[in-house]
């Protein structure tokens, strides 16, 4: 039986980094894969679902050129070919990390992996592999609720990421990230989505500011019915469509989409054989090192219960292979921005207004909205606002949010400033070039003062 150093188990955003970086300490490092090389980010998650709404919103930007001078007539839309799009992206991708683990000296292997002791790994294949340390970085998986029936009509996002023909009308249960971002991509393709959220809200972990900006775009331009606060109930699939009810009011589809969580795989895993159990989630315990209750036994990614994010995942793996191979140990990030790629886009970091005032801070807010931004005029991209949450003694930025146009990638200039543990007084008085979006994170945190140049002055 050959042994390793590192053993990772699971090749997704948090597995494959992991092997990476344990190889580039010197470590023998093995990794064993079940089903695809990058994991549910790259081939269910989030690459696949950025090529199809990156085309989507192409789509709604041509429609909406008229306003800039532009007319197009006859815009169509070969949804099959979007897929065979992404498809390919997927596939170049892959064939990357195969490259850069392959560069990197780590043996790949396939198959199921699970333990037999603290040091043995056993494949499906009957293979056997000795490891000194382990990473369980075995991800997760959607939640399908036992009451949904077993129709081709009703699926999850793995499934519906796979369609060649988007339906008419579906239904989508469920109105938190993954649920509004295929919503998003479906209805800017132009299908009629309902959403149907058992909660008081779609996307509840936002400020209400931000989630209340979004809802009302998702609902005027995109067109999409959301429906929150009861059950979608009476759920029923058969050859002609989907039904169910909600709040006595019986809807229909073609298709329901399920997207109400996700669930940690660890099943088959073996970690009875080493005596490690799961939380009452069913997730794997780790410390801020990323070690779990067994000594040699790491575990990073959505499997821990965190923060499922691929980046974050990522930060955990490179840690715990960081602790797998050294004794100076290395704690997990903690601002970890986020981003939704709905319409708009969101992004948020570090702590909301709602968590900080629950945290019993006192915090003052600081506001700029796209209109008063000469660059979102001057493009026709006016829907949106930036916002700061610093601590009212101290000044310190604690956290930001970010909801319109390019909010993915603004929000990553807010992780760097909370990072860098900057005030609000600082972040304003760092020049932005003019004029960009980036500006306007500029705008309010001179705006936290009252001091913001292109807004009114606050009523006293
Ligand atoms: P995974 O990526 O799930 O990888 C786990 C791997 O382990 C899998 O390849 C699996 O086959 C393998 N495995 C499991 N058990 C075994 C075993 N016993 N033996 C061998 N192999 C095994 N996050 C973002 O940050 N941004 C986004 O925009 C985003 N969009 C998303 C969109 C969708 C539709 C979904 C579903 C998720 C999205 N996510 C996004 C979340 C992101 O995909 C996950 O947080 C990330 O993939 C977690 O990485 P991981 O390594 O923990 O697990």
């Amino acid at each position: 039986m050959e042994t390793f150093d590192v053993v990772v188990i699971g090749a997704g955003s948090g597995g494959y980094p992991a092997a990476i970086r344990a190889a580039q300490l010197g470590a023998s490092v093995a990794i064993v894969e079940k089903e695809a090389l990058g994991g549910t980010c790259l081939n269910w998650g989030c690459i696949p679902t950025k090529a199809l709404i990156g085309a989507a919103d192409l789509v709604s930007r041509i429609k909406h050129a008229q306003a800039l001078g532009i007319t197009v007539q006859g815009v169509g839309v070969d949804y099959a070919a979007m897929i065979a799009h992404k498809n390919r992206v997927v596939a170049q991708l892959a064939g990357g990390i195969e490259q850069l683990l392959t560069a990197h000296g780590v043996r790949q292997f396939s198959g199921v992996a699970s333990f037999r002791d603290r040091g043995t790994i056993a494949l499906s294949d009957g293979t056997r592999i000795g490891a000194k340390k382990v990473i369980i970085a075995t991800g997760s998986t959607s939640a399908e609720p036992p009451i949904l029936p077993r129709h081709e009509r009703v699926v999850e996002s793995r499934r519906f990421l796979d369609l060649e023909r988007l339906p008419e009308r579906i239904l989508v249960l469920g109105g938190g990230f993954i649920g509004c971002e295929l919503s998003c991509l479906a209805a800017l393709l132009g299908s009629k989505v309902t959403i149907v959220e058992l909660l008081e809200d779609i996307l509840l972990a936002l400020d209400p500011d931000v989630r209340h900006s979004v809802r009302a775009n998702m609902e005027k331009n995109a067109g999409i019915r959301i429906l929150t606060g009861k059950p979608l109930e009476g759920i029923s699939a058969d050859a002609k469509g989907v039904r169910g009810e909600f709040g006595g009011e019986p809807l229909k589809a073609d298709l329901l989409l399920c997207a109400i969580g996700r669930r940690p795989v660890t099943e088959g895993l073996g970690l009875e054989n080493i005596g490690l159990m799961v939380d009452a989630r069913g997730y794997i315990e780790t410390d801020d090192y990323g070690r779990t209750r067994v000594a040699n036994v790491f575990a990073v990614g959505d499997v821990t219960g965190k923060m499922q994010l691929a980046h974050f995942a990522t930060s955990q793996g490179v840690t715990a292979a960081e602790n797998a191979c050294g004794s100076r140990l290395r704690r997990n990030e903690t601002v970890v921005p986020n981003v939704i790629f709905t319409s708009p886009e969101i992004g948020t970091v570090g702590l909301s207004e709602e968590e900080a005032k629950k945290q019993g801070r006192t915090v003052k807010v600081g506001k700029f909205s796209f209109r008063g931004l000469g660059r979102a005029v001057a493009v026709g991209e006016t829907v949106g606002f930036v916002k700061w949450i610093a601590d009212a003694g101290t000044d310190q930025l604690l956290g930001a949010a970010a909801v319109g146009t390019h909010a993915t990638e603004l929000i990553a200039e807010a992780a760097a400033a909370i990072r860098g543990e900057f005030t609000a007084r600082e972040m304003g008085r760092s020049i932005h070039a003019h004029p960009t979006f980036s500006e306007l994170w500029m705008e309010a945190a001179h705006s936290v003062h009252g001091e913001a140049i292109h807004a009114p002055p606050r009523k006293k």
